[in-house]
């Protein structure tokens, strides 16, 4: 890896933060707060939130077997995925390079930063990815390296010595994303990050935790890394709700448990009845809590379903996906609704 100092805009380098008033005073202790213009008739919403958010990172660190000081907290894995372009990437100049097809996100940010988005097919039939093609789509101005695994859309997790390859062999940062690692039989990668400084890990509450409402997503690198995330974000970038439901939810992770447990019930059910569908040509393993299917013809039968009320994703279009929809698992009940309806349509 090149030295972080080099792999980070200049400016962001040289970058003196926003000191918020809490700032200022932190580690002492008050009673009387006149230091930030806050209204003192709105309790308890009036005063500013954490911006560290620390107590929900102590709760989050045992679970995820990170300590607090290399998690970043962000509004969603959305603002884990645009800060890393705003901190290393140049406009204009540098070049980040990912999987294809993958998670949309990446492409919109790099899009919206001006910063050459690099895409590198999967394999074809199998979707799996060539950790020699993705470093050989790199040069001397790719600062990033995406890889979401499992993979979003097509649901396969990648196997960790791929994932490895890249990460000792690339001189950038290697972001992978995990944000369906919970439904995956793979080991996840973050605790890895003490091995691999330019190694930084994903994880969202929008999806196995079931709260994707509230929108907050996990950042796991090296503590240096964190510090730059901490620089550049927006000072009260998580809100008081958002972390005092979070802290909720933490406090009882069998209820995590019971509902992946669910979904991965289901999950094996609706695809062996999906797969036996004359409209299904095929069905691609999955290690998340969704799965493609290649059918007949995707967007008649995307658009049959609509008028059933029923929505999936038609990802047709998507490179390598033609005719494929991507399934959701949902409830019992919403699964069976799916199946019903699938056994009415005829091409
Ligand atoms: C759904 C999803 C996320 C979650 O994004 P949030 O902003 O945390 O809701 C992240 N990465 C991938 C690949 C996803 O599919």
């Amino acid at each position: 890896m090149k030295p972080l100092s080099e792999l980070t805009r200049p400016n962001i380098w040289a970058l003196k933060p926003y000191s918020c008033a809490r700032d200022e005073f932190k580690g002492m202790k008050a009673d009387v707060f006149l230091d930030a213009n806050e209204n003192p008739h709105s309790a308890p919403i009036n005063r500013y939130p954490d911006p560290l958010q620390e107590e929900l990172k102590q709760m989050i660190s045992p679970l995820k077997g990170v300590p607090e000081q290399n998690i970043f907290l962000g509004n969603g894995s959305d603002e884990a995925i645009d800060l890393p372009f705003r901190i290393f990437c140049r406009p204009g100049v540098d070049n980040v390079v990912a999987i294809d097809p993958t998670y949309g996100m990446y492409e919109v940010c790099a899009d919206v930063n001006d910063v050459e988005y690099r895409k590198v097919p999967l394999d074809e039939k199998t979707y799996d990815m060539d950790p020699d093609k993705l470093l050989a789509a790199a040069d001397e101005n790719t600062k990033i390296i995406f890889i979401c695994s499992p993979n979003n859309p097509t649901g396969n997790a990648f196997a960790p010595e791929k994932i490895i390859k890249v990460v000792t062999e690339f001189q950038g940062i290697v972001i992978v994303d995990e944000a369906y690692s919970e439904f995956s039989s793979q080991k996840p990668m973050r605790q890895l990050i003490a091995e691999y400084p330019n190694l930084i890990v994903l994880n969202t509450f929008s999806k196995a935790w079931g709260a994707a409402a509230i929108r907050l997503g996990m950042a796991f690198a090296n503590e240096e890394i964190i510090g730059l995330f901490n620089k550049v974000k927006y000072p009260y970038n998580v809100n008081k709700l958002t972390q005092e439901k979070a802290k909720d939810i933490l406090s009882d992770v069998t209820l995590l448990q019971r509902h992946i447990n669910l979904i991965l019930e289901e999950r094996e059910h609706l695809m062996k009845s999906v797969a036996m569908l004359p409209c299904c040509k095929s069905i691609y393993p999955t290690d998340a809590n969704f799965f493609l299917a290649k059918m007949s013809d995707a967007t008649s039968i995307y658009q049959y379903l609509i008028q059933k009320g029923i929505v999936v994703r038609n990802r047709n279009k998507v490179n390598l996906c033609g005719n494929c929809l991507r399934i959701t698992i949902g409830t019992k009940d919403e699964n069976t609704k799916l199946l019903a309806a699938l056994r009415q349509y005829h091409d």
